[in-house]
């Protein structure tokens, strides 16, 4: 049987399928980017495709709890804009495919 790894979401705390969850890293320098593919290396933080977990994440501001330093404005920026724009992609594929 192969088990589907599972991470939690940092807004919600459910823990979900890795792919349904958009990946936010902070690598050795302490450069806090998006991950699309989910390969970098580095601190990972996880959050649901869907505009809700990313809305809370930004307002919130949870990521600087998760990675324990301070966060640009501009990375919730990226996440707000570039990550919903994400979910847009997946979900309409979503809707494509049961075609
Ligand atoms: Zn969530």
């Amino acid at each position: 049987m192969k088990s589907i790894p599972q991470r939690m979401c940092i807004s919600c705390r459910t823990m979900q399928d890795k792919k349904t969850l958009l990946r936010i890293v902070r690598d050795k320098d302490g450069a806090i980017t998006l991950d699309f593919k989910g390969k970098k290396a580095g601190r990972g933080a996880y959050v649901c495709d869907n505009p809700d977990c990313i809305n809370k994440c930004v307002k919130k501001k949870l990521l600087h709890k998760v990675f324990g330093c301070a966060v640009p404005d501009e990375v919730y920026g990226y996440i707000g804009n570039e990550y919903k724009e994400e979910c847009k992609r997946r979900h309409d594929d979503d809707i494509l495919g049961d075609k």
